[in-house]
């Protein structure tokens, strides 16, 4: 048996539903996916701790709690396109490939997304498709996009991800300086890329998004 169900078991309840985590499906795709195959096998056994953890070239795994409030933020539909910034280690896209039918991921740094790749590969997540670059100018060939979500944070919000957003499509991006951000939604009302309701929904600590429209480097 794996020995990591008690103590994924435990993070649903205790990190996920008592913070107000209601969507059920949320729920069921991190209490299904693996999150330890996720990080190094030395860190293994804090994998379904309370925080973010490293996953190497200084860059992290989010804490579960905000990949919970990110995902249900999205209000993701199973025939739904959905774009994410920042693959890291692909524990994000696989919950979000549980949940849509296309999830297309960009990360810059091709060791992650190499490692990333396979991993999903492995655990049979075959409508992810992920590649390397600068994910600040989107992916304009494959938009529009139905929910688009940023894992790194922004000096502000970049407008390509607006402009290749659906009408009515949803944007989740962390926002602020280079130390604390708030997690913003987005919502596209109409053809006018102005034309957006945004909602705060709290404070975030993120690494950067580093790239055209985001922080220089
Ligand atoms: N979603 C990831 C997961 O589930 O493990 C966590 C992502 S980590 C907090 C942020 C990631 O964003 C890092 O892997 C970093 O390299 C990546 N990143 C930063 N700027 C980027 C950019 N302009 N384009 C693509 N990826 C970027």
């Amino acid at each position: 048996m794996d020995k990591f169900i008690k103590p994924r078991m435990r993070m649903i309840d205790s990190q996920l539903i008592s913070r107000g985590i209601k969507d059920e499906r949320v729920l069921k795709a991190m209490e299904k996916i693996p999150r330890h195959l996720f990080v190094d096998e030395g860190l293994q056994d804090q994998a379904y701790a309370d925080s973010p953890l490293p996953i190497g070239d200084r860059q992290t795994i989010s804490q579960p709690y905000i990949v919970a409030l990110m995902t249900e933020a999205l209000e993701l539909k199973r025939n739904d396109k959905v774009l994410e910034i920042g693959t890291g280690s692909g524990y994000q896209a696989a919950i979000l490939a549980e949940l849509a039918d296309r999830v297309l991921s960009i990360e810059r740094i091709a060791s992650l997304a190499d490692r990333a790749r396979k991993l999903l590969e492995f655990l049979g997540y075959y409508n992810v498709l992920i590649r390397v670059g600068d994910g600040t100018y989107g992916w304009r060939e494959e938009s529009p996009f139905d929910a688009i979500i940023v894992t790194a944070g922004a000096p502000e919000i970049p407008k390509t991800y607006i402009e290749q957003l659906a009408v009515g499509g949803r944007l989740i991006v962390p926002i602020g300086d280079r130390f604390t951000q708030t997690l913003v939604k987005a919502t596209r009302l109409s053809d006018n890329t102005e034309d957006i309701e945004t909602k705060d929904l709290g404070g975030c600590r993120f690494v950067h998004l580093i790239g055209e429209y985001g922080w220089k480097g």
